[in-house]
């Protein structure tokens, strides 16, 4: 397999997949040892991954560095994801004994009621590459608290960077047969569905989490799908600060140029400020320098998957035919390496794939809507239900609108925020189950109940 830096189209390292014979392998030692890890104790196994925490810290450069190389992030950004890799291990660390210790439920008249949190056991994780460190984290971090074995496949376009959380995990003292990497692309993902695992946990796109889902299901285990999302934004008319508002909502659309799950995907304005909205938004947008990942104040690199380019393309193209209004961008870039220009539509309608289906990349579509109700049934109007958004000084208003909405996230005057202390979580075509918070630390667990009478 060939590892591509996606800014320059060089091949940064060439690396051998996993066969089925290898994967075969890993499982039989992966579930050997997981026995002893559990044994080991929750308290020793917070103290490695608190260690693994700090190795992070330590080699922040080299992790940023190999990072951008390999999926094309701007450095600061690359850095800016395992500094929150870091936290979110604090936040699990923090609170693991309180959600995975045994927890009595009643004790009266000589009988007890308690929960003991037992592991999985050997359990799959078939990952994503644009936040491989967070989306990582929040899957084998609190599996591995829990007590269970790990096979963890990074995406094909994140290889190096599963190599390095995998290094610096058994530096940590986690035992090399208790987390695995699973080296390659679509077919050793396939190979994993095939071994006989304890839990599937997959995060990626709603078209291989479906097949995914329907795949293992015959094996009755666990299977939790994060998927994509095509979220939407409401800014209504009360908001005060039109510029700050801009800003963040644009930063909320394009950082990581657009490839987050929870990026901004749609944005609806009240019509009362829409067109001073809309004029500091394209302002905004276009002061984003773009640029080589590796230089300094770059805010859009290359995209991360050469093919993402002609879906973007294909998204834009279709909208302006259509009859929707170009304010920047529009165009790939000529040249090395995977760029679009960051492209701002208008006049766009639900007809058009940039409002319907999951963009993925450097471009956003903004309507006009002339109250709350109509932002709602707009808001409503898709197949996802990751997260959604509204900017308006007026909280209640906020909340109403927002428990209106089919999401797992709602937003407040903020939006593209992840917080390891809540839910992370989708409905719909954005998946089931969550991690993070107190149910990702159990998701990982079967809860067994006692009945003991003394
Ligand atoms: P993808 O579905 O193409 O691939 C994800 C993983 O699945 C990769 O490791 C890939 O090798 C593997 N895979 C592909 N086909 C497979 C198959 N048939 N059987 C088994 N494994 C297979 O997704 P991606 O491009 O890596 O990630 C982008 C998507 O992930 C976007 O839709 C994004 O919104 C979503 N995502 C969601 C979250 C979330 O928390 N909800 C977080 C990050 C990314």
């Amino acid at each position: 397999m060939n590892i591509i830096n996606p800014a320059t189209e060089e091949i940064i390292k060439e690396i051998e997949e996993d066969t089925q014979e290898s994967l075969r392998e890993k499982l039989d030692k992966l579930r050997w040892a997981q026995p002893s890890w559990n044994r080991l104790g929750l308290e020793k196994r917070i103290t490695i991954i608190q260690r693994f925490e700090k190795l992070l810290e330590d080699d922040i450069e080299r992790l940023a560095g190999t990072l951008t190389a390999e999926v094309g992030k701007p450095l600061q950004q690359a850095r800016n994801e395992v500094k929150g890799a870091r936290s979110r291990i604090q936040w699990l660390t923090d609170h693991a004994e309180e959600y995975l210790s045994d927890e009595i439920m009643t004790s009266s008249h000589g009988l007890t009621e308690k929960i003991s949190y037992e592991p999985l056991g050997v359990v799959g994780n078939i990952s994503a590459w644009n936040y491989p460190y967070l989306v990582g984290t929040n899957v084998f971090i609190p599996a591995l608290l829990a007590g269970n074995a790990v096979l963890y496949k990074p995406s094909e376009y994140s290889t190096l960077t599963g190599q390095e959380i995998e290094r610096l995990l058994i530096k940590a003292g986690v035992p090399a047969d208790i987390f695995s990497i699973a080296i390659g692309a679509k077919s050793v993902g396939e190979w994993m569905l095939d071994l006989p695992l304890d839990g599937y946990f997959f995060t990626g796109s709603y078209k291989t989490g479906k097949y995914i889902y329907e795949k293992v299901a015959s094996k009755m285990v666990p299977c939790q799908c994060e998927l994509g999302g095509k979220d939407p934004l409401y800014v209504a008319d009360d908001v005060v600060d039109i510029k700050a508002v801009a800003a963040g909502t644009a930063d909320g659309a394009f950082y990581n140029n657009g490839q987050s799950c929870c990026s901004v995907e749609r944005i609806y304005v009240h019509e009362k400020v829409y067109d001073s909205y809309l004029e500091e938004f394209v302002k905004e947008v276009k002061s984003y320098k773009m640029g080589a990942p590796t230089e300094a104040g770059v805010y859009i690199g290359p995209l991360t998957r050469k093919e993402q380019v002609d879906i973007i393309e294909e998204q834009v193209n279709e909208a302006i035919k259509y009859g929707a209004t170009l304010h920047t961008g529009g165009k790939r870039v000529d040249g090395k390496g995977f760029y679009f220009e960051p492209t701002v539509l208008t006049e766009v309608t639900h007809e058009m794939g940039v409002m319907m289906d999951e963009s993925f990349g450097p471009v956003i579509g903004i309507m006009k809507v002339k109250d709350d109700a109509e932002a709602i049934e707009k808001m409503a109007d898709t197949e996802y239900g990751l997260t959604a958004a509204v900017y308006t000084k007026d909280e209640s208003r906020a909340e109403s609108i927002l428990r209106k909405v089919n999401s797992g996230t709602g937003y407040w005057n903020c939006c593209d925020r992840v917080s390891a202390a809540l839910p992370w979580s989708g409905r719909k075509h954005s998946g089931f189950g969550a991690t993070l918070s107190h149910a990702g630390l159990r998701a990982f667990t079967k809860p067994k109940a006692f009945h003991l009478r003394s």
